[in-house]
């Protein structure tokens, strides 16, 4: 988007993201309780917290949940994309990079939120000195966070196997989030979360369920999202005002389902 690497404040909620309880519990104590309540988390004698790095299947929540974790603990934002920050002239990623910390120095609380990660931060040895500059570069950032009171990093990669071990030492990206593909039930839910603003017939969410090959058997979050708008388009097409279960139906057949090579993920 075009406010990428500035610092705002979303409009996402808890409410929006289906599913994934036990991420956004860990969350929540990870980093919305310390923003919201600081002494809480001194008192009893806590480090500000270590960063997080969401990892999982494309598709399935990580860049709503880093943008409600923001929204929910009232922090600002700043997203940065790994592919951006890497294809720029020599020099420039690097101070990119220092420039994103700086912009949240001056915006705490902040959270910034490293999307791709695995593009900027793949195993320095096999990469381009140009990869090894900017790794290097966050690296010096996060440790010379030493007043890190107020700024909160969380990263998120596909690739788990693809991220530099510096950067999962203490204090950098410690600790290991897994956001899955929903089951069945979980995709309900999301379902729930996608409709709610047109809930005319949230009885409909139930179709998410349906786990055959013409349901929505391996849909990611962002596919029920992708489903939810075809329907809608067949629902318009046939000159009717509200969403019915042939519309789901229907759109479900022309659809092919994201979720591919699980395996790659199993934990
Ligand atoms: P990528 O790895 O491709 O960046 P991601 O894990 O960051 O994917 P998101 O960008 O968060 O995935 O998801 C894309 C969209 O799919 C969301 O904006 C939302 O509309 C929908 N979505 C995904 N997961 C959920 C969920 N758990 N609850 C509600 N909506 C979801």
């Amino acid at each position: 988007s075009k406010r990428e690497g500035f610092a705002t404040v979303p409009d996402t909620t808890w409410e929006d993201v289906g599913a994934l309880d036990d991420v956004r519990e860990e969350l929540e104590l990870m980093i919305v309780e310390p923003i919201k309540d600081p002494e809480r988390f001194r008192n009893l004698g806590l480090p500000p917290s270590d960063g997080v790095l969401l990892w999982g299947p494309p598709g399935c929540g990580k860049t709503l949940l880093a943008k409600a974790v923001a929204a929910e603990s009232k922090a600002n934002f700043i997203s940065v994309k790994g592919p951006e920050l890497f294809n720029k002239y020599v020099g420039e990623s690097e101070r990119a990079v220092r420039q994103v910390f700086m912009r949240a120095r001056s915006s705490v609380p902040c959270v910034i939120f490293f999307d791709e990660v695995d593009a900027l931060l793949a195993q320095r040895n096999e990469q381009s000195e140009a990869s090894a500059r900017v790794v290097n570069t966050i690296l010096t950032e996060l440790d010379g966070l030493s007043d890190r009171d107020g700024i909160y990093l969380i990263a998120a990669t596909n690739r788990l196997d693809m991220i530099d071990e510096a950067m999962l030492r203490a204090g950098r990206f410690a600790r290991l989030l897994y956001v899955g593909p929903p089951k069945p039930e979980e995709r309900v839910k999301i379902m729930r979360a996608l409709m709610k603003k047109t809930p005319h017939n949230l009885q409909l969410a139930e179709f998410a369920r349906r786990d055959d090959k013409d349901g929505c058997k391996n849909f990611s979050g962002a596919d029920l999202r992708a489903l939810l708008h075809n329907a809608a388009r067949h629902c318009l097409r046939n000159q009717r005002r509200e969403l019915e279960l042939v519309d789901f139906e229907e759109a479900a057949k022309t659809m092919v389902p994201s979720i591919r090579d699980l395996q790659r993920y199993e934990e």
